[in-house]
């Protein structure tokens, strides 16, 4: 059985079509995937009867943004139900406000000489309400103003750079109440990612914890093989479940559908208990 739990689709900032993704994870031999777009749940219809055609397991997911102490985390809702009107609204007030900073993100890029990318930015976004800092960076690779991705983050686009612009998102414990009362089970995503120290991280973790989160994703792309082991760790010391997620955006843009290794048998994986 091959688990992937995170990955994204052109309703938030991945490349591939709900139906395109889940045909992809299939080919690459993922037996239960989980869509999990930014902020959004438009993409989970189409991948749902896209499953089902494929004959692949199927999770309703969403990655939802959070700022907690001043730095941005994503906790991923899995089995959650889309139509839930207090999640639909809470992820509506999580949306708003991405297209007015994508709008100063443009600014501050323009002062850099590198003028057009609000417009440039919003055309390679699927869902214009979702324009993301990965739609900036898909622009300046088109412009060949860098050669990658990862490059167009490193130099422009993440804090600290002269095209990033900070952001307040949803509180955390916001968060865990519209997954929770949608049904779902709540991931802390990649914390290997968060730069946190070791003593912020304890106390996120017993937050998460005590305010309902359910699970660390452990296995990651985003994490080093010691990352892993620090986080199964974690999520054993504070009694978490574990999930396993490659966080898929496109084809030759980080890592590949399914392409991860097997959670450590010691833990509890978050998807144990889910029927067919
Ligand atoms: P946003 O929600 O607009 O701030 O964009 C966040 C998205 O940018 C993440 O979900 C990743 O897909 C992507 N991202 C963030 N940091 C990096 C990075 N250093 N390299 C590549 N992609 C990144
Ligand atoms: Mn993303
Ligand atoms: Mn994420
Ligand atoms: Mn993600």
């Amino acid at each position: 059985m091959s688990v992937d739990l995170h990955c994204h689709s052109t309703a938030s900032d991945g490349a591939l079509t709900p139906r395109e993704l889940v045909r992809r994870a299939a080919a690459h031999g993922v037996t239960m995937l989980a869509l999990t777009d930014h902020d959004a749940v438009e993409g989970l219809a189409e991948a749902h009867a896209a499953a089902r055609e494929a004959g692949i397991a199927f999770v309703n997911g969403v990655e939802i943004s959070v700022t907690w102490r001043g730095t941005t985390l994503h906790v991923v809702g899995l089995r959650i139900d889309p139509a839930n009107a207090a999640l639909a609204a809470g992820l509506e007030g999580v949306r708003g406000g991405r297209v007015a900073r994508a709008r100063r993100i443009a600014a501050e890029l323009e002062k850099e000489g590198i003028a057009g990318t609000f417009e440039g930015a919003m055309r390679v976004a699927g869902n214009t309400a979702m324009v993301s800092r990965t739609h900036f960076a898909r622009h300046l690779v088109q412009r060949r103003v860098v050669p990658d991705t990862t490059t167009g983050f490193r130099r422009f686009l993440v804090p600290g750079k002269p095209g990033y612009v900070p952001h307040e998102w949803a509180a955390l414990a916001s968060a865990l109440g519209w997954i929770a009362v949608a049904g779902g089970h709540a991931v802390l995503s990649h914390p290997g990612r968060y730069g946190l120290s070791s003593g912020a991280m304890n106390e996120l973790l017993a937050e998460f914890r005590d305010a309902g989160g359910e699970a660390i994703e452990v296995v990651s792309a985003s994490h080093s093989v010691a990352q892993c082991r620090e986080f199964a760790e974690l999520a054993r010391h504070f009694g978490l479940a574990a999930s396993r997620g490659s966080d898929f955006h496109a084809p030759g843009e980080g890592a590949e559908l399914g392409s991860l290794p097997a959670l450590d048998a010691r833990l509890y994986p978050v998807w144990r208990d889910w029927g067919p």
